[in-house]
């Protein structure tokens, strides 16, 4: 038997504090077949977040720079900062049938979805908004400004859900997780980007 796979852009949205980052780095360090999709982005690094890893922290005039070399898949601004994703690291990554993750906000997700309908779309959703509150205060990486923020945009975002194709409630983290590695595994399997050959023997 001979497999060759095409790679998938997966796409993963929901709002700050549903826990959709670890679920990201659970999936990306789970799953070797999975790159993450490092946007660019003017927001200042939070502790811990390194370069290069996370996120390409540019200025606001590298940004202009790349936004008119059309550098961007997609783009947009989110929390009052601006992100991108670099088309070249997503497109490259597709080449090689890698499966190329991005964590972007559903104004970039609906754009690549137009621009990609073979896209993966999945929606993380917090249980209920206490525990988005609560969460957002507790993990303690934002002002009370930029917590205020995220919450009143969350019901913006979460009315975006409609647009996605799959939604995992993340209430409990290992539930969620499978959740999610079953939606990845099936689309694996679709025939759009899945070619088995089989022989006599
Ligand atoms: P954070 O500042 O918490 O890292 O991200 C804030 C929001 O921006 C999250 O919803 C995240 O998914 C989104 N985001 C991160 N990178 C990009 C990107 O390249 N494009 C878009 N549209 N949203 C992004």
């Amino acid at each position: 038997m001979r497999e060759v796979r095409k790679g998938m852009l997966l796409v993963i949205s929901g709002p700050s504090g549903t826990g959709k980052g670890t679920l990201c780095e659970r999936l990306l360090r789970s799953d070797a077949t999975m790159s993450f999709s490092v946007s660019a982005t003017t927001r200042k690094p939070r502790e811990g977040e390194q370069d290069g890893v996370h996120y390409h922290f540019i200025s606001d005039a590298r940004y202009d720079e790349l936004l008119a070399q059309d550098a961007f898949l997609e783009h947009a601004t989110v929390h009052g900062h601006r992100y991108g994703t670099l088309r070249s690291q997503v497109e490259a990554g597709i080449e090689e049938g890698r499966n190329m993750l991005l964590d972007i906000d559903p104004q970039g997700a609906l754009s690549i979805m137009q621009k990609k309908p073979d896209t993966v779309s999945v929606f993380i959703l917090p249980p209920s908004y206490t525990v988005l509150r609560e969460r957002l205060k507790t993990r303690n990486t934002e002002d009370p400004d930029e917590i205020m923020k995220r919450l009143s945009n969350a019901y913006g975002e979460l009315a975006q859900l409609k647009h996605y194709q799959y939604a995992v409630v993340n209430d409990q983290l290992d539930t969620a997780f499978e959740r999610l590695c079953a939606i990845i595994l099936a689309e694996k399997h679709r025939t759009i980007r899945y070619f088995p050959e089989i022989y006599e023997d």
